[in-house]
């Protein structure tokens, strides 16, 4: 993939020979990811995460954020962000188990982070999931980085 990602590259001349780190996700006003699995490349020291609300619903009722922990701390995770509320963007503050965790979002509005991915392992098992309240049990995706 990546090899082939650099052939193409300098096939069509372009500058750009590395693995692609930005990851396009949409959500509406339902709970899902557009995106249920996120492969990050041996090359990506960093990834950024585009979200996108396509929906209509306000932040209130169908707000939807991006958070990164391993797999087992979820449910924790995700209970504990419930106390945050919603100006807390429902991600529990100073908690070491948030890999990384965009704000809430609304319909019609958009938010991105960068965060770097060295120190994960291809051994653990990662999952991103929205922390509003009631979504995390269904609106996840897995998340891997290469060994
Ligand atoms: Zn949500």
């Amino acid at each position: 993939m990546t090899r082939l990602a650099i052939t193409l590259a300098l096939l069509l001349g372009t500058s750009t020979v590395f693995a692609n780190c930005t990851f396009e996700l949409e959500v509406g006003d339902s709970l899902e990811f557009s995106v249920k699995t996120i492969d990050v490349g041996a090359d990506c020291a960093e990834v950024t995460i585009d979200l996108t609300h396509t929906g209509s619903l306000p932040a209130s009722a169908m707000g939807h954020n991006w958070v990164l922990s391993l797999d087992a701390d979820l449910q924790d995770v995700a209970t504990a962000g419930i106390s945050a509320g919603l100006d807390g963007d429902y991600v529990p503050a100073g908690d070491a188990r948030v890999i990384a965790a965009t704000k809430i979002i609304g319909g019609g509005e958009s938010t991105s982070i960068t965060f770097s991915v060295e120190g994960l392992s291809a051994a653990e098992t990662y999952t991103y999931f929205c922390s509003f309240p009631g979504h995390w049990a269904v609106m996840k995706g897995s998340f891997r980085v290469a060994g």
